[in-house]
């Protein structure tokens, strides 16, 4: 017997359920699918597609190593699906589970089209450690509040069974074309990701070298540490956990690998950071709407600024060009390494939505395109938390002040330097608002404000009290 093997967001050989399950059909087409449409409204940014390139050429580079091949097809899945069924003579699907709304609603339509035909079709959970409809509150709703969520969620975490890799697979027959990943046109035309290959290795080979560096390095001290962008102190897992090149099970085994069964507080508090991202599948299942309004109603009312007012603003914004140093880091770091430090994503969603009153959906659309992990239901989480409107929504006076974050999180104006090198030689004191420095001290570092670098494109004091002022006809209402 013939199966198809699909896979979407799971680009990995190692703890593969639905490869698992496809191998004991005997022979294993394994397929790609490239279908944007079938991710509408919400198809991959530019730096995902840059990442998807070549996590598939890694996935294929394996699936070769062990005598199979990747089959790559572009059009209407469930057409290219049909085709391929007839082509090879396959009777039956794999699949791992994905959970967006646009995915979940193609592949509800595919497997009934397919089931109707009297083909079996398979589909596993492989990216959570629970179904999002598996946990519900004591009144049977979905979790909209974090702690509960996590209590609910690590009593009934999944027994630890990582499915080793294959160590061969069944051959392709030669006569099934697969057309070239070049031809996806993946890369981005522009030179812009051209800096990403020297942060990161996409596909599962590099997954699992950062996992274990990370496990055995940097684990110990994860808890303090997270929360200082110029550290070494975070995993950097996020976007191969996005493609699935690595599944939590396996993280939650190397943890327990080095921490042992009875994990001490940087392993639990990483494990809960885990569970953040299981929440946010669970908030997006229960809540498909959110990545486009607020999850609480009440907050589609809020008086954003129009678009036409804040236009330059937004471009400053994403160009790193605020003023504000610790804001400009981070979208400097989003642009030419694909990936932005929590702690300042924080900080610059909070700038974007409540000093500048920016609508959150801008914010999430740009790192949307720009951020290598970026993912439909922990981006939505992120900037709804960010901009107050979400779950666990952060109470409405609590703007983050990027001046305190600055000095407390890189207070020796490590990460600024790194990212903002025009701001190099002030001195540690006065690299968190180079605004504040005299003629003389800009003079000494070699700085001409406004030139060199801009100076701050709003009032932060000023614009925290408009936020607040916005916010209280929402925090009236019900
Ligand atoms: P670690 O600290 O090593 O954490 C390990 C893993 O836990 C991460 O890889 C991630 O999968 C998960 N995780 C950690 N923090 C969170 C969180 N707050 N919410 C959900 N999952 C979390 N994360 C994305 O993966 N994709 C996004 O598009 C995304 N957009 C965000 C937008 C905003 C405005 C904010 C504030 C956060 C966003 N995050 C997003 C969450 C978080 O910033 C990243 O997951 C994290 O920075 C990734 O780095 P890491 O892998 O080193 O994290």
């Amino acid at each position: 017997m013939t199966a198809l093997l699909w896979f979407r967001r799971d680009l990995r050989l190692t703890d593969n359920p639905a490869l698992n399950a496809a191998l004991t059909q005997g022979r294993l087409i394994p397929v790609y699918i490239h279908d944007e449409a079938s991710h509408s409204p919400w198809p991959a940014g530019g730096a995902a597609r840059w990442w998807l390139h070549h996590s598939l050429r890694a996935l294929d580079g394996a699936l070769r190593a062990r005598g199979s091949r990747l089959i790559v097809r572009t059009g209407e899945s469930l057409a290219v699906l049909e085709a391929l069924l007839a082509e090879t003579g396959a009777e039956s699907v794999h699949w791992n589970r994905c959970y967006e709304p646009a995915a979940i609603a193609r592949d509800t339509r595919i497997k009934q089209a397919l089931q109707a035909r009297g083909l079996a079709v398979h589909s596993q959970r492989a990216a959570l450690w629970r179904e999002p409809w598996e946990l519900k509150t004591g009144a049977g709703e979905p979790y909209r509040v974090f702690t509960p969520f996590w209590r609910a969620l690590s009593a009934r975490l999944p027994e630890l069974n990582v499915q080793p890799a294959p160590a061969r697979l069944p051959p392709v027959p030669e006569t099934l074309a697969s057309e070239t990943l070049d031809a996806l046109r993946l890369l981005p035309r522009l030179n812009w990701a051209d800096g990403f290959a020297a942060h990161w290795q996409p596909g599962e080979e590099g997954a699992l070298r950062r996992l274990e560096s990370f496990v055995d390095s940097r684990l110990p001290g994860y808890k303090t540490r997270r929360d200082f962008p110029a550290q070494p102190g975070v995993s950097g897992l996020s976007p191969h956990l996005h493609f699935g090149e690595l599944s939590p099970q396996q993280i939650r085994a190397a943890v327990q690998r080095v921490a042992g069964a009875a994990p001490g507080a940087d392993a639990e508090h990483f494990l809960r950071e885990l569970g953040w991202r299981e929440f946010a599948h669970h908030l997006l299942y229960h809540f498909p709407h959110t990545p486009e309004a607020p999850l609480y109603e009440k907050f589609a009312a809020f008086p954003w600024r129009a678009a036409a007012d804040y236009a330059a603003q937004l471009r400053a914004w994403q160009q790193g060009l605020t003023g504000i140093p610790i804001v400009d880091a981070g979208m400097r770091e989003l642009w030419h390494s694909g990936w932005m430090h929590n702690r300042v994503r924080m900080i610059v969603a909070s700038f974007l939505t409540k000093n500048l009153l920016i609508p959150w959906q801008e914010g999430a659309r740009w790192f949307w395109d720009t951020l290598l992990d970026a993912d439909l239901a922990n981006n939505t989480l992120g900037w709804q938390w960010s901009a107050g409107c979400g779950a666990d929504a952060a109470p409405y006076f609590r703007i983050f002040n990027p001046l305190l974050q600055s000095q407390k999180f890189d207070a020796q104006g490590v990460y600024l330097r790194r990212w903002l090198p025009e701001l190099a030689q002030l001195p540690d004191a006065l690299i968190h608002a180079p605004w504040t420095a005299s003629p003389a001290q800009l003079a000494a570092a070699k700085l001409r404000l406004d030139q060199d670098y801009p100076l701050p494109i709003v009032d932060l004091a000023a614009s925290r009290a408009r936020a607040l002022a916005a916010y209280e006809p929402i925090k009236a209402a019900r």
